[in-house]
């Protein structure tokens, strides 16, 4: 006992913690004991604890939490291992979109999510076997045919708390061969199974040509059938066929739906643009949640050779484009916890809470990150993720898949 408190497991002490869900940004200390916050201060007066760590200079959060990435790996082409895009990237929570259907999300449970140290999530696919080859097989795999209604929701009900979601597409592809309809089927599948909506939008199946939708008309089919706290990702993507369209003002119906409680997800992934995030931040329209779309290579099975983005990429690039850290920082946290109805146990430092924290490191210096037109961004600061908890377990994270932020011949100095 000191102080007249009991003993903690663990203290840290940091003199730059953000925890959204309280507002608290400065210094504070937070108590740990069996896997769970105990108490989250601003008197740094030492409290008896078994261990102490002094994160001065470090930005601490609650852990991570990624709202998109796909880690299904052997089973799809492009999953990354789980581990990779999530603690060792600064995540201690990832959602995986769509990579596992209803018929294939038991195999992703056992084999990929429960021997991960990540809390590992599934919205599972609207089809019944889930993305297995991305967008290339897209006309055979996410047709009307494929889908079961009943199957999601038997999903649902078999693993609650693990399928958190269903992942569907407003998209070119998609539309010009059957229209609505399946995402149609995936909301009615929503509303039966009482679960929130991922919807990917722009260009990815193969296009019927002959039916191929004006641009523009994507978003107008798309964003009125969805649900207030649904979500439409790659929100700040360059596709003409996207949420911005092909214009340079943000259309009357992307303003409304979100006005109307639709979350946007940055989806960050290879389409985004500094360009259309710029025009999307000046009318305000600001990402709900902060998704990365971290996946390896199609066509090439467990290749992640080329993957050069990431969370915490996207967080240092939404920083630089004018967003206060603390804003960021809510968008990977409470927010994505909020879509999971489970902010009182993720994405908070609040007590009572499960001991997921994340140490950011702000690494100064200039440094060059291209979006997917080429643009080039000058960052004054990059927040690598130096230091996890998990459940009050410690873990170094290995950086592997940060390149963006970390490797250095991917960050090179600006003259
Ligand atoms: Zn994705």
């Amino acid at each position: 006992m000191a102080n007249g408190l009991p003993k903690v497991d663990l203290i840290i002490t940091g003199d730059r913690v953000i925890d959204p869900s309280s507002g608290l940004d400065g210094p504070a200390q937070i108590h740990v004991t069996n896997g769970k916050i105990v108490s989250l201060s601003d008197d740094l007066s030492l409290q008896s604890a078994s261990r102490h760590i002094d994160a001065t200079g470090m930005i601490v959060c609650p852990g991570l939490i990624d709202m998109h990435v796909h880690v299904y790996e052997w089973v799809t082409n492009f999953g990354l291992p789980a581990d990779d895009a999530g603690v060792n990237s600064g995540a201690t929570t990832i959602i995986d979109q769509g990579s596992a259907g209803p018929w294939t999300v038991g195999g992703f449970k056992a084999y990929v999510a429960d021997p991960a140290i990540t809390d590992v999530r599934s919205f599972v696919s609207a089809n019944v076997a889930g993305a297995l080859m991305g967008g290339m097989e897209g006309i055979v795999l996410h047709n009307p045919g494929m889908m079961r209604i009943d199957a999601i929701v038997n999903a649902a009900l078999d693993y609650p708390g693990f399928v958190v979601g269903i992942k569907s597409h407003g998209e070119t592809g998609g539309i010009s061969h059957w229209g609505t309809e399946v995402l149609e089927m995936a909301i009615k599948a929503a509303e039966e199974s009482k679960l929130p909506l991922y919807v990917h939008t722009g260009e990815l199946f193969p296009v019927d040509e002959k039916n191929r939708p004006v641009p523009a008309s994507l978003m107008e089919k798309v964003l009125p059938l969805l649900r207030r706290g649904d979500t439409v990702a790659h929100v700040y993507s360059n596709m003409p066929d996207g949420i911005m369209g092909p214009g340079d003002k943000v259309p009357a119906v992307v303003r409304d739906a979100y006005a109307s409680g639709i979350h946007f997800d940055i989806g960050y992934g290879i389409n985004f643009s500094y360009r259309i995030a710029r025009s999307m931040m000046e009318a305000d329209i600001l990402p709900n949640t902060i998704g990365s779309d971290v996946h390896a290579d199609f066509n090439c099975y467990h290749d992640d050779s080329k993957l050069d983005y990431s969370l915490c990429g996207a967080i240092t690039r939404l920083c630089a484009l004018g967003m206060p850290l603390a804003d960021v920082i809510r968008r990977a946290t409470l927010n994505p916890a909020k879509v999971l109805g489970e902010e009182n146990m993720i994405g908070t430092l609040a007590p009572g809470s499960r001991a997921d924290i994340t140490f950011l490191e702000p690494v100064e210096g200039r440094w060059i990150l291209s979006d997917a037109e080429g643009e080039v961004l000058t960052v004054e600061e990059r927040f690598v993720p130096s230091r996890v908890f998990c459940a009050g377990v410690d873990i170094e994270p290995s950086k592997r898949l940060l390149r963006d932020i970390w490797e250095w011949e991917n960050t090179l100095a600006a003259e």
